[in-house]
């Protein structure tokens, strides 16, 4: 398992060729029992590596989380980066990758939950972010969700994962280069103009959901606390509730659509500034040679078209 820089650029490929024998278990129907392939389903918790750990309500777990059988990264390997001639990068695929199981039933979906599920789960994400980055050598955690095949979900029981790795992630890189000019934040600014935007989808006394100016896929969201923070963890539980409250409230609206989605975590893992916020980023349009080959987006929907559907569902 290797992490590789590209010859020039700063941009970073896992080589991890276990991942490929991945259970994929969304083409039924499958032979035997079919409660043997619901890996995450309660009675199969053999079939997980160990639990890391769990909350529990009335003696069974509702929320569970363990190392991922599949990982793209381990600390069996040495984390130093390595050059050799001049155009080879690379160190081992540092790191630790976890699973959380975000419900016992396989057939409950995250837009499914209500909002003390999702509050629990953002709880989770920050103790597992604490933990992970405290660890030696970790320099960024990266905590992400997959939900529907066309999101890159192999597994249809809803699960988020997380990957601490010992790069800082060149988006995050940029975001800490440019998110922030002599100390002055950004996204603050961002924030106060969409806020009372056309673009608006959702507010509360601690977040806004908006989608933004320039987005990456139709749907695109991007949601903010408007208190400035540089992680998920300097918000009081109060205002994380305020923070599932609207990703719960996107996550609603997506199933209208049944739409595939990603949603992730961004934030700073050191003391330089960047607001911490959620991107939600719908999967009903695909990139192909143009997004790939350029790095620019081509949305046929536009943000403030998409702002309309989620605040009013229609
Ligand atoms: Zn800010």
């Amino acid at each position: 398992m290797e992490l590789r820089k590209d010859y020039v650029l700063n941009r970073w490929s896992y080589i991890a060729e276990g991942r490929g024998k991945r259970p994929m278990n969304f083409s039924k129907p499958i032979d035997g029992d079919p409660k043997k392939h619901e890996l995450f389903a309660p009675g199969n918790e053999h079939m997980t590596p160990p639990e890391i750990g769990r909350r529990e309500r009335d003696g069974k777990w509702y929320l569970r989380w363990f190392a991922n059988k599949f990982p793209a990264v381990s600390t069996d390997g040495d984390p130093t980066i390595h050059t050799a001639d001049g155009n080879y990068t690379w160190s081992w695929s540092y790191g630790y990758h976890e699973i959380l199981v975000e419900t016992p039933d396989p057939k409950q979906r995250s837009w499914d939950f209500d909002v003390n599920q999702v509050h629990e789960v953002l709880q989770v994400y920050n103790e597992r972010t604490t933990e992970l980055l405290s660890k030696d050598h970790i320099n960024f955690v990266s905590v992400f969700k997959n939900s529907g095949r066309e999101a890159g979900a192999s597994l249809p029981h809803s699960h988020s994962q997380l990957i601490a790795q010992s790069i800082i992630p060149p988006l995050i890189a940029e975001k800490l280069e440019f998110g922030a000019k002599d100390g002055v934040c950004a996204y603050c600014n961002v924030v106060q103009r969409e806020k009372d935007g056309v673009r608006k989808c959702f507010e509360n006394n601690s977040v806004v959901a908006f989608t933004p100016y320039a987005p990456r896929s139709n749907w695109e969201v991007q949601i903010f606390p408007k208190r400035c923070v540089n992680k998920f963890t300097e918000l009081s539980d109060e205002e994380l509730r305020d923070t599932a409250e609207a990703l719960h409230f996107i996550q609603t609206r997506l199933k209208i659509m049944s739409a595939p989605y990603n949603y992730h975590l961004q934030y700073s893992p050191s003391d330089k500034k960047l607001h911490a916020h959620i991107e939600v980023i719908p999967r009903m349009n695909s990139w192909a040679g143009f997004e790939l080959s350029t790095g620019t987006y081509i949305n046929t929907i536009s943000p403030e078209q998409a702002a309309e559907f989620y605040r009013t569902g229609e």
